[in-house]
């Protein structure tokens, strides 16, 4: 717990270094807020994220970021109940959790619909480079994780984001 407040406390500080944030950030979930597969787990099994996930999901809830998940997992049954004894299901607007041959493009374009915000509003987390890819074309400002969730990927995504708005709003810039 101790823990998870300092992580908090550090992606607080992460977050108010930037203007341009986004309206919402969303997340993969195995290998990028978890780090197994849920498909091969079962209901009874205890599951816990990354150390720095939860800290930074607290942190950005605060800021008043929306969160939302985008998982290709075949097996929502057993994600939904692991979300749930993480205690972390209600952070998110939009859960969308299901097996597609697109690389996310269907999810991101329910999750457009279901919150209206634009894609380029929208930052995302992913461990797979076709993911990442495909929902970087569609405009969201996308970054590879190697390692799960962590502060320096929350650093790098947000500057990613700021930089991507600044050159797409050059004039109107705050400083
Ligand atoms: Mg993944």
């Amino acid at each position: 717990m101790a823990e998870e407040q300092k992580v908090k406390k550090e992606a607080l500080e992460i977050i108010g270094q930037f203007q341009n944030l986004p309206r919402l950030v969303v997340f993969d979930l195995d290998y990028t807020l978890w780090p197994f597969y849920c498909e091969f787990g079962d209901e009874d099994e205890n599951p816990y994220l990354y150390p720095q996930a939860k800290g930074i999901l607290l942190a950005l809830k605060e800021k008043e970021i929306d969160l939302a998940i985008a998982s290709r997992s075949p097996t929502p049954e057993i994600a939904k109940p692991y979300l749930d004894k993480l205690g972390i299901r209600s952070m998110f607007v939009a859960e969308e959790i299901f097996s597609s041959w697109t690389h996310k493009t269907e999810h991101f374009q329910r999750i457009h619909r279901k919150t209206g915000i634009p894609f380029s509003s929208m930052l995302f987390f992913d461990d797979e480079n076709r993911n990442i890819e495909s929902v970087s074309k569609m405009g969201a400002t996308s970054i590879y994780v190697s390692n799960g969730v962590n502060l320096n990927a929350l650093r790098q995504g947000l500057s990613e984001f700021s930089r991507k708005s600044e050159s797409s709003t050059s004039g109107s810039k705050r400083k």
